[in-house]
């Protein structure tokens, strides 16, 4: 039976993983605008390219490595449990980068049906250009996923809650499924949770894949991205970052540094907001169905409760008046407001079909199982109570 590990705490992801001083004695890691790193003599640069330098944050050209971004790199290695991690320019750069870096024409790659759409878009359509096959299966349903299995399947890519239906799949038995083809490696994008409420790599993952941009940076002001695992296949991913250019810059690499250091706390709130939204909603008239793995009457509660330590700020909810319903509550909301992302201090909140569904139509949606009436709500850091009131009132 799989079971809970520990989650981070506060004091280990303030204090670990960053430089004890930094230049200029500082507290934070300062921003190195900084693209080209210049060397004393040629026995400093053969000290740095073997790996001796004193000075295991310093760059050689930014699209390598930074001082700001390395230190970055450090912290979320820490904070995910790995041996180390690379950030990216975006979440997607960090998804795409490290996908490129595993697979191969010929080889055959599993996805979660529900999940993030342009991971999705880009194994099924892009990759698929490349001559690389994929399977989409049933977020959790190991049947599925052991027949889509393949001696050829390289890649399974989870995703821990999805993404709107915060599906949260025993991921523990899922890398066992996959660990019975030999080469084959799980990528899990426990992005929704952030890894304060789960972290992949205790469970069996290979590599954990966040979009910076939302928990981790957590301020709705930067995007970003981060891969972390074992240091055999980070190499891998690296090697290709160097070449794609995905790199973080390193603004982006400070303001995400700044919003590790509250995580903790951010991450208490959205955790609640989003029990207490999930828990108005159910039952409420207006109301078909609230998915959250909170509930009891979510398909996930059992292992939501097992593995994971909260599952973030983002309930989604299907009106009973459909589309046009959906479309009421999004119009009168006064607090949230209408947007895409989630993972900020300001509630978000989305008719899906309008936003990340849009292009799709109703047909496209209906066979992607989206709900015409389906809203997304994104809880940021208001009170509780006034997020809440805030929808509750929009659906009256
Ligand atoms: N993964 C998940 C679960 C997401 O929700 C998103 C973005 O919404 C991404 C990845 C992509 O991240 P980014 O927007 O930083 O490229």
């Amino acid at each position: 039976m799989p079971t809970k590990r520990p989650a981070p705490s506060s004091t280990s992801i303030v204090q670990e993983g960053r430089p004890r001083f930094v230049p200029g004695d500082g507290v934070p890691v300062p921003i190195v605008q900084t693209s080209t790193f210049v060397f004393r003599d040629t026995t400093e640069l053969v000290s740095f390219f073997e790996g001796t330098h004193a000075d295991e944050h310093r760059g050689e050209y930014g699209r390598y490595g930074n001082p700001t971004v390395n230190a970055l790199e450090g912290r979320l290695a820490s904070l995910e449990g790995a041996d180390e991690a690379l950030s990216f320019s975006s979440g997607m750069a960090a998804m795409t980068t490290t996908i490129l870096a595993l697979v191969k024409a010929g080889q055959h790659v599993v996805l979660f049906r529900d999940g993030y759409r342009k991971t999705r878009d880009f194994v099924t359509k892009t990759l698929g250009r490349f001559g690389v096959a994929s399977t989409v299966v049933e977020p959790g349903n190991l049947h599925e996923l052991a027949a889509a299995m393949r001696p050829e399947t390289r890649l399974v890519i989870g995703e821990a809650p999805t993404n709107p239906y915060l599906r949260c799949a025993d991921l523990e038995a899922v890398a066992r499924v996959v660990k019975q083809t030999r080469g084959a490696k799980l990528i899990v994008d426990a992005t929704l949770a952030s890894p304060l409420g789960f972290r992949p790599l205790e469970h069996g993952a290979d590599l954990s894949v966040q979009s910076a941009t939302k928990y981790l940076a957590g301020h709705h002001d930067v995007l970003g991205g981060s891969v972390a695992g074992a240091r055999d296949l980070v190499s891998l991913v690296r090697e290709l970052r160097g070449a794609t250019g995905a790199m973080l810059d390193p603004h982006a690499a400070f303001l995400i540094a700044r919003g590790l250091d509250t995580l903790s706390l951010r991450m208490q709130r959205h955790n609640a907001t989003g029990i207490a939204l999930a828990r108005a909603l159910e039952g409420h008239p207006a109301v078909a169905r609230v998915h959250h793995p909170s509930l009891v009457s979510h398909p996930d509660h059992g292992t939501a409760e097992r593995l994971f330590h909260g599952t973030g700020g983002v309930v989604s909810f299907v009106s009973k008046a459909g589309l046009a319903g959906a479309r009421e509550v999004c119009d009168r909301v006064k607090i949230a407001r209408i947007g895409p992302s989630f993972g900020g201090p300001q509630t978000l909140i989305e008719p899906v079909a309008l936003m990340s569904y849009f292009e799709q139509g109703p047909e496209g949606r209906a066979a992607l199982g989206i709900e015409e009436g389906l809203v997304r709500v994104a809880c940021g850091l208001e009170e509780t109570q006034d997020v809440v009131d805030d929808v509750l009132a929009a659906l009256a």
